[in-house]
């Protein structure tokens, strides 16, 4: 059985005054998921601090695929291991749209997370333009392939995927539970005997309100918020239905 995760991805927001009011505000009483947060760079050690005691992991929003050295702006998978963090997310679609980031790039840093101890948390997922286009499960298929090419097969154990529909982030259109769940079960299928194990995460316009019917699907386990887990009742509830 695999045991749900819920991450919590803070994008680029939040302050320290942020912070210090969304953990006095965080009850995850009743929860049984996994939970993770992933503040923005600067947040990580006091965050750290604050998930103390509370069972709950700590992440990272991007790293580096390079180890050290004269990479200006860069902050290494050794680093973040070093400052506690066990999650490091990678190939988010703001990074790739925004970034330019190739899933080259990607696969890149999803190995050098696993070196470093972390648990990658691969964000795959299609435009709407590739939706209506019926090109899902080849953009997807795709974006999984260049990990697996680049790490090697044996790669699954350590490593968390989250389907993110590019065209339900931040809109407030979720995938249906239906479209989520076929997808969710291509990806399984992708990545072999180990994808049994994997928790695969959905991610794009999650509340409380649609949490409970898409972890409904079986081959969804868990989920990647971004705007609603900005308010801790509200991320609370979402851990709760996972
Ligand atoms: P929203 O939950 O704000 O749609 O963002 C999803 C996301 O991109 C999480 O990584």
């Amino acid at each position: 059985m695999r045991t749900p995760l819920v991450a919590a991805n803070w994008k680029m927001n939040g302050s320290r005054e942020f912070a210090e009011q969304f953990f006095a505000g965080l009850d995850l009483g009743g929860a049984t998921a996994e939970v993770a947060i992933c503040p923005p760079f600067p947040y990580l050690p006091l965050v750290g601090e604050k998930l103390k005691g509370l069972g709950v992991a700590l992440g990272a929003q991007n790293l580096s695929r390079e180890t050290s050295g004269a990479f200006t702006g860069e902050v290494s998978a050794e680093m973040l291991q070093d400052i506690g963090a066990r999650y490091a997310i990678v190939g988010h679609s703001e990074r790739r749209s925004l970034y330019g980031e190739s899933s080259e790039l990607v696969a890149g840093k999803f190995i050098a997370a696993q070196a470093a101890g972390l648990v990658p948390i691969l964000c795959v997922g299609e435009t709407l333009e590739e939706r209506e286009e019926e090109r899902t499960l080849a953009v997807i298929g795709s974006q999984i392939e260049a990990v697996i090419d680049a790490a090697g097969p044996g790669i699954w154990n350590r490593a968390v995927v989250a389907y993110e529909p590019v065209w339900a982030i931040g809109t407030g259109k979720t995938a249906t539970p239906e479209q989520a769940q076929q997808v969710h079960e291509f990806i399984r299928g992708q990545l072999g005997e180990a994808g049994a194990a994997v928790q695969i995460l959905y991610g794009g316009s999650v509340k409380s309100g649609n949490a409970e019917t898409l972890f409904a699907q079986p081959d969804i386990d868990g989920a990647l918020v971004g705007g609603a887990s900005l308010d801790a009742e509200e991320f609370a509830q979402i851990c709760r239905a996972a």
